[in-house]
């Protein structure tokens, strides 16, 4: 199997050496063509102006979105669960974003870096122990639309993991633990 992850900022390194553990070949994609022939992409944490920016200008946003049509999956963790979403609150006026999952997220949900924080969350779809997630200035999803299952949900009920069909996005940082299991349910799809 052949992932690619988005490499133009952010956590990208993290999300290989996980891929690499389970036995993946994880790629570097920076440029469009480097999307030919992967089974799957990620879109790791970060900073999603920039990300959408540099993507922007590199031509990469329309080549990701059709990769999406092409019913490949693609994860997003936290900024790149924010690129994903069809509607962003607090986002910089006029961020690029992928817009492919029909989910309205709010940027920096919980406020500035020094309120992250970590959660063990229960994921039915993983089954038992629960999920231990870091929320690095994390956004949430505040509305679904029709074909999106919730995944995972904070105590106080804040929805922080979708899914719908072959996408897939986390508010938090899978890749900075050493629970396989939300890559493992990513390879699976
Ligand atoms: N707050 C960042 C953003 O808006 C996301 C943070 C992260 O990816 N850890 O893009």
């Amino acid at each position: 199997m052949r992932v690619g992850v988005l490499a133009l900022q952010g956590a990208f390194i993290e999300h290989e050496k996980m891929l690499r553990r389970l036995g993946v070949d994880a790629i570097e994609v920076r440029l469009p063509e480097e999307l030919e022939g992967l089974d799957g992409l990620i879109i790791p944490g970060g900073e999603s102006t920039t990300i959408g920016k540099v993507g922007q200008r590199w031509g990469l946003l329309e080549p990701v979105r059709a990769f999406a049509r092409s019913g490949r999956p693609i994860w997003g963790t936290c900024a790149g669960m924010i690129l994903m979403a069809k509607e962003v609150a607090d986002g910089v006026p006029g961020q690029p974003l992928l817009g492919l999952m029909d989910v309205a997220v709010r940027r920096n949900a919980f406020g500035r870096q020094v309120e992250s924080f970590e959660a063990d969350l229960e994921v039915p779809a993983l089954g038992e122990p629960p999920f231990h997630a870091v929320f690095i200035r994390a956004p949430v999803v505040t509305s679904i639309g029709e074909g999106v299952e919730v995944l995972a949900r904070l105590e106080g009920g804040a929805i922080v993991a979708v899914r719908q069909g072959n996408l897939l996005a986390t508010a938090f940082h899978p890749e900075l633990t050493d629970d396989e299991r939300f890559h493992r349910y990513f390879l699976n799809l």
